[in-house]
C-alpha cells in the first residue's frame, strides 16, 4: 500500500459522499495504491450510516468509528494507528481541503521529504475570527519552535509512516506535528494547496481554539528543548530565585548587624524569603521531573534519539530502545 488518506469526521454527512466523489476523481489517474480511512468521532447526524454504505460498496475504503467524540486529535491519531500505508495523507471531512492536491504532496513526498505540509494562501475562512488569529498563531508557532512554516493550521499534510506512527499526539496537538517531529530530525517542506470555504454544516471550533493552541504551544516547547533534561529548566529558574533572595537576605542581615537598621519593618525581608522558597520548589520540582522522564523513557523503552539507519547491524537489535 503507497497511500492511506485519514480523514476525521464529525457531523459531516453533507460532504462525506462529495468529498469521497472527489477523491477517487482527483486519485484516478494517479498511480498509486491507496485507502481512504474515515475516522468517525462519534457524529450525531447520519454519517456512520452513509460511511458503512462507502465501505460496502468499496473496500478501498476503511472506517474506524468512536463510540464518543473524542476530538479530531484523536481521530487522526487512530486513523495513523490503522493506516496501512507508506505516506499518510490526512485531510479535513469538510470539502475545504482539495483532494486534488494529494499527487503534488505524493510528488514532494517523493523528492525525499519525510513531511509535506500544505499552505492555504489564499485561505476562504472569515477574517477576523479565523484567519488573523491563524496568522498571529502560525508567526508564534515557528519563531518559538523554530519550524517556519506558513500555515501549521492546515490540516492537508503528507507524512511518512514511521513519523506518523512514531508520534503521540495528546489534548489538541495534530496541528504541532511537523514541529514535534522536527524533535526527531525529519525534513519537511510546505507547498501552496487549494482551500475553499466550508458549504454544508458548520465549523466545530470558536475562537477559544487560540488560547488553547497557545497553551498547546508551550507544552510542545518543553517537549522539544528540556523533555529528556527537565532540571535544566526548572533548576536554572530555581537557582536564580534563590540566589537572589539569599543575597538580599544577606545585605539585609549586614546592615540589621552593622549599622543597625531593623529587620521587622521591612517588606523586603518578605520578598526574600518568597524568592527562596520559590526557587527550592522549582528545583524540587524539576527533580520530580527527572523521575517522570526516566518512567516514561524506561518503563516504554523509548530511546532518547531516532535513528535514520544503521549500517553493519540490524535496525531491531540494539539492547535498549
Ligand atoms: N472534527 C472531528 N472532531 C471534532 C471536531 C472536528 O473529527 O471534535 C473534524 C471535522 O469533521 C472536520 C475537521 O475535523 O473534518 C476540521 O474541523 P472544522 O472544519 O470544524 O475546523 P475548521 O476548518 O473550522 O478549522
Ligand atoms: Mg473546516
Amino acid at each position: 500500500m503507497d497511500l492511506s488518506i485519514v480523514i476525521p469526521i464529525y457531523n459531516e454527512e453533507e460532504n462525506i459522499p462529495l468529498l469521497y466523489g472527489e477523491i477517487k476523481e482527483a486519485l484516478s489517474h494517479f498511480d498509486r495504491q491507496y485507502e481512504i480511512i474515515f475516522v468517525d468521532d462519534g457524529s450525531k447526524d447520519r454519517s456512520v450510516e452513509l460511511l458503512e454504505g462507502l465501505q460496502e460498496q468499496d473496500e478501498q475504503v476503511v472506517v474506524v468509528a468512536f463510540r464518543k467524540n473524542f476530538g479530531q486529535t484523536a481521530a487522526m491519531s487512530a486513523g495513523f494507528d490503522y493506516a496501512q500505508g507508506d505516506i499518510c495523507v490526512t485531510m479535513d471531512g469538510d470539502l475545504q481541503n482539495d483532494p486534488h492536491d494529494i499527487p503534488a504532496l505524493i510528488q514532494k513526498m517523493e523528492e525525499g521529504y519525510d513531511v509535506v505540509t500544505g499552505w492555504r494562501f489564499d485561505r476562504k475562512d472569515p477574517y477576523l475570527s479565523r484567519k488573523l488569529p491563524s496568522q498571529m498563531a502560525n508567526r508564534l508557532i515557528s519563531w518559538i519552535t523554530g519550524v517556519k512554516l506558513h500555515d501549521y493550521g492546515c490540516t492537508l499534510k503528507a507524512f511518512r509512516k514511521e513519523v506518523a506512527s512514531n508520534i503521540r499526539l495528546y489534548g489538541e496537538m495534530h496541528r504541532f506535528i511537523p514541529a514535534i517531529a522536527s524533535g526527531m530530525g525529519i525534513s519537511f517542506t510546505e507547498i501552496k494547496v487549494n482551500h475553499r470555504a466550508r458549504q454544508f454544516g458548520t465549523s466545530k471550533y470558536g475562537i477559544s481554539r487560540t488560547l488553547r493552541v497557545v497553551l498547546d504551544l508551550i507544552t510542545v516547547k518543553f517537549l522539544l528543548s528540556y523533555a529528556t533534561r527537565p532540571l535544566h529548566v526548572f533548576g536554572g529558574v530555581g537557582f536564580l530565585s534563590s540566589s537572589l533572595g539569599f543575597i538580599m537576605a544577606l545585605v539585609m542581615t549586614f546592615q540589621r548587624q552593622f549599622f543597625g537598621i531593623p529587620l521587622g519593618s521591612r517588606p523586603l525581608l518578605l520578598l526574600s524569603i518568597l524568592l527562596i522558597f520559590i526557587g527550592i520548589q522549582f528545583i524540587t520540582i524539576g527533580l520530580v521531573a527527572e523521575l517522570v522522564v526516566r518512567t516514561y523513557h524506561e518503563s516504554q523503552n523509548k530511546p532518547i534519539y531516532h535513528v535514520r539507519k544503521v549500517l553493519g547491524r540490524d535496525e531491531g537489535t540494539a539492547t535498549t530502545g
